[in-house]
């Protein structure tokens, strides 16, 4: 990862990039900022930077040996401690170790990250089957990583422990930790990444210098999308619009979009609407036949819809993040079928089917009985 790959935030990088040249960068560095940011990426960047053999001004070179180590995650050097399924014997030694020796944890992290490095730890759950099991960062984990950066650095250079959700510490690991983030060996950095600081123990916190990593904005969501050959200029303004200064959700919004789910979603409403059980069948009938993805996207834009109605309602328009032809719908259905008293069951409804769709449940009987739902709401006006 370059800071180049990463769009905007000029003034975080030259702030980072200032502190390793006049050697100011703390041990302990905490990049927080909000879902879809550049938190993960930043630091990433950071470690190449730091790393590199033939770094400029403002950037790695990307192509010396150390860079390209740094991209595909595997400088040895360079650790990772992210939350794992949670050992019921978490206390006792050597238990944990055992454990995680049997899935190459570390593989799929990094497959993880190289895929999704805007993703957030329900996509890390989901890419590793951790459905509905309890995560943390464990005490063994903690000892783990003390172990580690206690051994001579492989390439004499820094050795940087990168922690990706601290906020899954269990405290029993986050105190075992205080130490070492308080006075660390010679030339060992910590990167602490998260999107939620305030979960943080005050003990970790004030060990650690905070990068504030802001939302990004919508122009520089569009020409990262662009930039990067995601989707077209059109679509990728509308995408920036919607998705709020969060990468993780233009990525997952350009596949809805290309889907023309909002279109879909506004068909169904309006059959539902005018009660056209024949026709709401036949819709059934179609959306059995998507994959998988594109029938939970129809649910998320369901979510995002419910969203902007309830905003409707409170009359926020400028909160709504909407394009014109979908706002007109919008205006459309919270004025004339669907009220404020709608969003909460409305809200539950999709959510309960979107679960269903992740549980592989029937899609037929979920979509069906969730229309069923929808035209018994919009009738009750
Ligand atoms: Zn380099």
């Amino acid at each position: 990862m370059q800071f180049a790959q990463i769009p905007g935030l000029q003034e975080t990088k030259e702030n980072l990039i200032h502190a390793v040249k006049s050697n100011h960068l703390a041990h302990a560095l905490l990049f927080h900022g909000p879902e879809g940011s550049a938190n993960l990426t930043l630091a990433l960047a950071l470690a190449s930077y730091l790393y590199c053999e033939a770094k400029t001004e403002i950037d790695s070179c990307g192509i010396c040996s150390s860079c390209q180590r740094v991209q595909k995650l595997i400088l040895p050097d360079l650790n990772f401690t992210f939350p794992v399924v949670a050992s019921s014997k978490e206390e006792e030694p050597g238990a944990e170790e055992e454990k995680e020796e049997k899935v190459d944890l570390l593989g799929n992290w990094r497959k993880f990250v190289l895929t999704q490095p805007y993703g957030n730890v329900q996509d890390f759950i989901y890419f590793n089957g951790f459905e509905k099991k309890q995560l943390n960062i464990s005490k063994a984990a903690a000892r783990k990583m003390i172990q580690t950066l206690s051994l001579m650095s492989f390439e004499g250079g820094y050795k940087i422990m990168l922690i990706w959700c601290p906020e899954y510490l269990h405290p029993s690991a986050a105190n075992a930790l205080l130490k070492i983030l308080e006075e660390p060996p010679a030339k060992t950095l910590f990167f602490l990444v998260t999107t939620q600081a305030d979960q943080l123990l005050t003990t970790i916190l004030s060990r650690t210098q905070k990068i504030l990593v802001r939302a990004f904005s919508d122009q520089e969501i569009q020409s990262h999308l662009v930039g990067s050959g995601a989707c077209e200029t059109a679509l990728a303004a509308q995408v920036a619009m919607l998705s709020d200064g969060n990468l993780r959700s233009a990525y997952r919004l350009i596949h809805q979009m290309e889907d023309q789910t909002v279109r879909q979603l506004r068909d169904w409403f309006r059959l539902c609407a005018t009660k056209n059980l024949k026709d709401i069948f036949a819709l059934s009938e179609e959306f059995h036949k998507m994959d998988k993805e594109a029938q939970k996207s129809l649910m998320l834009a369901g979510l995002h819809v419910t969203r902007e109605i309830l905003l409707k309602n409170l009359d926020v328009d400028q909160l709504l993040r909407t394009t014109d032809e979908d706002r007109a719908f919008i205006q459309n259905i919270s004025k004339r079928v669907l009220t404020l008293d709608h969003v909460q069951p409305l809200y539950t409804a999709f959510n309960q089917a979107h679960y269903h769709l992740e549980r592989n449940g029937n899609a037929k009987m979920i979509f069906t009985d969730l229309s069923m739902e929808i035209l018994l709401m919009m009738s009750k006006n």
